[in-house]
């Protein structure tokens, strides 16, 4: 698995464990995975936790399980291993040093001794006389190397620099989605790659790691764009070509401001405990500035494996509609089969709503495919399925006072009531359709509306006002109890 065909495509997401998966990382990752499995490339997972004040393996675990719920499967990375492992770039540090020594050996780097006072006066004294330039003066540029490698060596603070070459001239992002970004090279410090602590910076890991595993495309947020005319000197500096980037518009909000708090759930664990389908939210992120054809909407993730194309990723930002996703969730749900829709959505939804224990569907099989099979179009989201199912738990249905009063608090309801227990008292197949059949002819024989007739029987039995289908419903509740909650309602019908 982790060895890839020459000349085919290797991507990576790299995610900082700084927090859970945001929708933003997610569709990133969406990106790269589809890309990959798309074009028989080879997908990486690498976890960027240089930040040990920030990273934690809690938060690494809770992305590889989004990643996992997802189906985002890595063909690299933590947990499945690979040929240019380790994948954690905490686990990394001697090989970044390494590099560092050898560009410091090659004066492509220097150390630098300035201290955090000086380089605030340089930029005081640079804002001063109005220079454009306000970044590193370069004070230590020219100091002999030898000398510095000693000073280094007998413990004086110091950074390592990388030196950007004279005359560089402009750099050029040559970026799939932007199409060419020019940055001028004189703005462009000798930024450092190695801290006082020792520890190497941003720029320089991801490079290091994007060449050493062999990263063909880098496909990520466009909030990255500003770095990579620095990562593309490092690229030269390590003497590597430069991949192909893609940098992927951020997400806004329906507010049309960036995707944030403010909009609701923003991580993919908050939408999986909202109830959720991955593939919803997986078909519903992918087409946040990618898109099939220009109709289609419902992409389900092999599609989305099969045919997406960086081509048709637009540079325009998009917008994340939740109201899409959940219309999106009733789509996947309906595509289920009962079987699938009574395993996976109603049954989970019944135990967390403690409705009913684990194992329930087993127990009584066909009383759950029926439930199913009238809940399954009614249900947009996981957990209205047990909103739906409620009242067929416990012997009497708890009554909405609305209901109540509209339902059984009028003089059409007592003669309703006892016309449909007399109907089906006597009823010899306790079935849907012959529960309905025995039910319809009693509007016109007591000479009053269907609406009201229905409505008390539909309130005596759910205790509500908007129900699943009365005939099954009813055969899902047993005659017994059907009949039980007749006479409960006949002692308070007005
Ligand atoms: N670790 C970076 C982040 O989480 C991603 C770096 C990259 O993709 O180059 O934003």
């Amino acid at each position: 698995m982790s060895q890839n065909e020459a000349g085919k495509p290797r991507v990576r997401f790299a995610p900082s464990p700084t927090g859970k998966l945001h929708l933003g990382g997610a569709r990133t990752a969406i990106f790269n995975w589809a890309f990959a499995r798309a074009t028989g490339g080879t997908f990486v997972l690498r976890i960027e936790d240089t930040d040990p004040t920030r990273s934690t393996e809690e938060n690494e675990g809770i992305i590889l399980r989004a990643m996992r719920w997802l189906g985002l499967d890595w063909d690299e990375g933590p947990e499945v291993g690979g040929p240019y492992g380790p994948y954690r770039q905490s686990e990394r540090y001697d090989f970044y040093d390494e590099l560092i020594e050898r560009l410091l050996a090659e004066g492509k780097a220097y150390y630098c001794f300035c201290s955090p006072e000086q380089l605030e006066a340089d930029r005081k004294a640079a804002q001063e006389r109005k220079d454009p330039f306000q970044g590193y003066q370069r004070r230590c540029r020219n100091i002999d190397p030898a000398e510095a490698a000693r000073r280094a060596a007998s413990g004086e603070p110091c950074v390592v620099r990388l030196k950007v070459p004279d005359g560089r001239g402009d750099v050029v992002v040559r970026d799939l989605i932007h199409g060419d970004v020019v940055f001028n090279a004189k703005e462009l410090d000798d930024f450092v790659i190695r801290r006082t602590d020792g520890t190497p910076t941003y720029n320089f890991v991801v490079v290091a790691d994007d060449i050493a595993m062999k990263m063909t495309h880098i496909i990520r947020g466009d909030d990255h764009v500003s770095n990579t005319p620095r990562q593309v000197l490092v690229y030269e500096a390590l003497g590597a070509p430069t991949p192909i980037f893609a940098h992927v518009p951020m997400i806004l909000g329906p507010d049309g401001k960036k995707l944030s708090k403010r909009h609701g759930a923003t991580s993919v664990e908050e939408w999986r405990d909202d109830g959720y389908e991955s593939e919803a939210l997986v078909n519903c992120l992918a087409l946040l500035s990618w898109s099939l054809d220009d109709k289609t909407t419902i992409i389900p993730r092999e599609v989305l494996g099969r045919e997406f194309s960086l081509e048709r990723v637009s540079k325009n930002p998009a917008v994340f509609d939740p109201k899409k996703l959940l219309w999106m969730n009733g789509e996947y749900l309906q595509a289920k089969s009962d079987e699938e829709f009574a395993r996976e959505v109603l049954e989970p939804s019944l135990v967390a709503a403690g409705l009913e224990e684990r194992g329930c569907v087993d127990a009584r099989p066909e009383w759950f495919s029926l439930l199913a099979q009238i809940l399954k179009p009614r249900t947009k989201l996981a957990p209205e399925a047990a909103g739906l199912a409620r009242f067929l738990y416990g012997e009497l249905p708890e009554m909405d006072g609305k209901a109540e009063r509209k339902g059984l608090g009028n003089e059409r309801a007592r003669p309703s009531l006892k016309a449909a227990k007399a109907a089906l008292l006597g009823l010899e197949s306790w079935e849907g359709d012959a529960i309905d059949a025995a039910l319809e002819p009693l509007p016109d024989e007591l000479g009053i509306k269907k609406r009201d007739f229905y409505q008390a029987i539909r309130v005596a039995e759910t205790g509500s006002l908007a129900s699943p289908p009365l005939g099954p419903s009813l055969q899902l509740l047993g005659k017994d109890r059907a009949l039980k909650r007749l006479d409960a309602s006949l002692e308070i019908a007005g």
